[in-house]
């Protein structure tokens, strides 16, 4: 099911986007060498609580999944790209530290997603891994709006990673946002221009390229969440919930 939203939701939406942006760049900014992965969790699960607000993740149990998530914050460390089980573990001077968040307030979801590196140390591989996760997200926000099909955002997030110099797995992407955290559309991160769904104004789309060094191939973690590169190399990811908007989209998960 597709769902637009009408603009009373719309106006809910980005107070949910604008409270997933604010929790992402508080922890961005708290997060630094000897940060647990489960100090994270917590903090993460008060500003949720103290927001009012409901983790989609705590209950989250998709057929893929071990059970529920558990946890509050996806945390995704080095080669570990998607759905990072927060766990026991402290983190270390240059490392890449990907954050995916999804939250519902009143009722709307908003879902967004950082990469940086921890620390003083800042190797050049793993910056460019987030440089173009962040350039495909942006050529993806810049080709969005009414009348712009889902092959053509594909198109525009394909062509930075693979110009980046990166092969692109489409496994995991972008999806429709609204009551629900994962809806249609889908949107691979590669694909062909002007085929798929059209967008119209209300729909609220994730995009979510996201990367690995030198392979397309991810493999489980034992925990039956956590996906690795499947080489071990360094990987990155960036997401925004965006609303179609009569002339063009607005990007609803930035901290306001
Ligand atoms: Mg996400
Ligand atoms: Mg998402």
């Amino acid at each position: 099911m597709i769902e637009l939203l009408h603009p009373g939701q719309l106006a809910r939406a980005r107070a949910t986007g604008a409270l997933v942006g604010h929790i992402l760049q508080s922890v961005r900014g708290r997060v630094a060498v000897g940060t647990n992965l489960l100090d994270i969790d917590r903090w993460t699960k008060a500003m949720i609580e103290e927001a009012g607000a409901e983790s989609c993740y705590v209950d989250y149990a998709p057929s893929f999944g071990r059970g529920p998530f558990g946890h509050h914050i996806c945390t995704s460390v080095n080669d570990a790209v998607l759905h990072g089980l927060p766990h026991d573990y402290t983190l270390a001077d240059g490392d890449l530290l990907s954050l995916d968040l999804a939250v519902s307030l009143d009722g709307v979801v908003a879902d967004s997603a950082i990469s940086f590196v921890v620390g003083e140390a800042q190797p050049a591989e793993s910056v460019a891994l987030i440089d173009a996760t962040e350039h495909a997200l942006a050529a993806a926000i810049a080709t969005a709006g009414p009348g712009t099909r889902i092959g053509d955002l594909s198109h525009a997030i394909g062509t930075v990673l693979e110009g980046a110099g990166y092969t692109v797995n489409t496994q995991f992407g972008g999806h429709g946002v609204g009551s629900t955290m994962h809806q249609d559309p889908h949107v691979p991160n590669n694909g062909r221009p002007g085929r798929g769904y059209t967008l119209r104004p209300g729909l609220l789309l994730a995009l979510e390229p996201w990367v690995m060094a030198d392979t397309a191939e991810l493999v489980t973690d034992p925990d039956g969440w956590t996906l690795r590169s499947a080489t071990g190399c360094r990987t990155a990811h960036s997401e925004h919930t965006i609303a179609i908007t009569d002339d063009g989209a607005e990007v609803m998960t930035t901290p306001r």
